[in-house]
């Protein structure tokens, strides 16, 4: 019998039985390990109220305390992020030194949301008008709703529930019904660290969830990661019923690289950031830009290093896991059927598997195309896999219009040693987060991320300052301490004096 996962609901485990569930696998073996409860509209809703009815004590908890609460759910994830981390490698297959990157990823913006105080202290302005004083307040939003993808199980809810949970929100996460374990831990932890019944909800399940979560009326706000077709959905039916949305979506990441760039230090880092968690990274490179005359140099290099990485089970110091699925892993392959079907060169074809690792699981190997045109599907689409794509183009110029054509704007890079180069990319490219020499450029905490174009729906970023106007609502006080100076009958609209 295969262990259950299920929701939890008002600081405990759900003790219902789930009418629908789904086989959670470890990609490393093929194998189901974990079944995994799909929440029915009546228990997303019942997730809703528990979060809402405790919303006002939450809302009205002090700083100090919510602060305090953060602290110690920083420290209890910090001494257990390696199990987390264990369990992401069990259910997504990412190797575990990559599984724990990602919890220290979002550890971060716990320890930036554990500065609320500090983040959520308005303005205030003496004597606008004679006695008369203006200052500005946030305040929370009331239940959050929190939609995550498979590819980051425990940074990507991280990048929302911290901030929310410090802005005084209640929160009801719905994570990825392929890799659901992770966040389980997760909440235990808030259990521990003494945050409130009821702050913190984890429904599992898919589409029938988070219709739930979009229709609940008294869900405020939607934070959405995923890909851009469910982005697109979730957006516009969140904001049709009245909800905050931001919803992040697909990706499709270019590295331009100049003809000035160090070609051993370029090659090194499309090969990390092409493969690295078996390129099912929002941030992963997909595309290298190569710039006349660099092409068949780099090419090589690339190549050349690519019989270095080890793939394989994730828990044996591998290089790189398998891939989530089954079923991913035969539509990323068949990605590269497509690419030798529509003529570019495969130049290092990751089909032909030889891993350490178990022969059921879901292995790819990294793959590598030359010669791609942007009208092949292996250009035009997120593969969500370890394809490596190496366009040449003949200048700084044809690239940045290349990279500014894509739908995609998520990340990009340039890598040159020309600091005006850089400095014009920088200007120039439409793409929300850029690298200078620097492949995967994920913000620290305290900035935001979000990309631009069919990378992102709705106007706000994910943590940050954009994260704390997120899940916080303005007010603004215009007071005064009536004297005998304020009297009289004057009907005009009020003005400074
Ligand atoms: P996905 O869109 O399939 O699923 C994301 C979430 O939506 C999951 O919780 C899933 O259960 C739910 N969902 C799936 N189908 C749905 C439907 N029809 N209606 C409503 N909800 C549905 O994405 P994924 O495969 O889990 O994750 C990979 C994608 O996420 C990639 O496209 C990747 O680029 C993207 N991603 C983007 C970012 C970013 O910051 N922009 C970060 C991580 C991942």
């Amino acid at each position: 019998m295969t262990a259950r996962v299920t929701h939890w609901i008002n600081g405990q485990l759900w003790d219902g039985t789930a009418e629908r569930s789904g086989d959670v696998y470890d990609p490393a073996t093929g194998k189901v390990t974990k079944s995994v409860d799909f929440a029915s509209r009546a228990t997303l809703d019942e997730a809703v109220s528990a979060a809402k009815a405790a919303f006002p004590m939450w809302r009205d908890t002090s700083l100090t305390k919510r602060a305090q609460i953060l602290f110690a759910f920083r420290e209890l994830l910090n001494a257990e992020k390696e199990s987390v981390a264990a369990l992401i490698t069990e259910e997504h297959g990412k190797v575990l030194s990559d599984a724990l990157g990602e919890v220290t990823r979002g550890q971060e913006v716990v320890e930036f949301a554990c500065g609320i105080p500090h983040l959520l202290k308005g303005g205030f302005s003496e004597g606008v008008s004679s006695g008369v004083d203006v200052y500005s307040i946030r305040q929370p939003l009331g239940v959050v709703g929190i939609i995550s993808p498979f590819n980051f199980p425990a940074m990507v809810p991280m990048w929302f529930f911290p901030v929310a949970i410090a802005a005084g929100n209640t929160v009801v996460v719905k994570p990825s019904e392929k890799d659901p374990s992770a966040i389980m831990l997760i909440a235990d932890m808030w259990k521990r660290a003494g945050l409130p019944d009821g702050v913190f909800n984890v429904v599992h399940g898919d589409k029938e969830a988070v219709d739930g979560l979009l229709e609940n009326p008294d869900v405020k706000s939607i934070s959405f990661v995923g890909s851009t077709p469910i982005a697109r959905y979730i957006y516009e039916t969140g904001t049709k019923n009245g909800k905050r949305v931001q919803a992040l979506g697909g990706a499709k990441n270019h590295m331009l690289v100049l003809p000035d760039a160090d070609l051993d230090l370029a090659a090194d880092q499309a090969v990390n950031a092409g493969f690295g968690s078996a390129g099912e990274r929002c941030m992963a490179i997909s595309v290298v830009l190569a710039v006349d005359p660099v092409g068949d140099e780099l090419v090589a290099k690339i190549a050349e290093r690519m019989p270095q990485l080890r793939t394989g089970d994730g828990r044996r110091g591998t290089d790189m896991g398998p891939l989530v699925t089954g079923v991913h892993r035969d539509k990323v392959r068949s990605y590269v059927d497509a690419g030798v079907e529509s003529g570019a060169t495969l130049v290092v074809d990751g089909r032909e598997i030889v891993v350490d690792g178990d022969a059921d699981g879901f292995w790819l190997l990294p793959t590598l195309f030359d010669h791609v045109t942007t009208d092949m599907t292996i250009y035009s689409d997120e593969i969500f896999g370890p394809v490596l794509c190496v366009v040449r183009v003949p200048s700084y110029e044809a690239g940045v219009q290349l990279i500014n054509d894509h739908p995609y704007g998520n990340g990009t890079a340039i890598f040159t040693n020309d600091g005006g180069a850089a400095r014009r990319f920088q200007n120039e490219i439409e793409v929300g987060m850029i690298g200078v020499n620097v492949p995967i450029p994920v913000p620290m905490a305290y900035y935001s991320f979000g990309g631009w174009k069919s990378s992102l729906f709705g106007d706000t970023h994910a943590h940050g300052t954009e994260g704390v106007h997120f899940f916080t609502r303005g007010k603004v006080i215009t007071s005064r301490w009536l004297d005998p100076s304020h009297g009289g009958l004057n009907l005009g609209f009020p003005t400074q004096s």
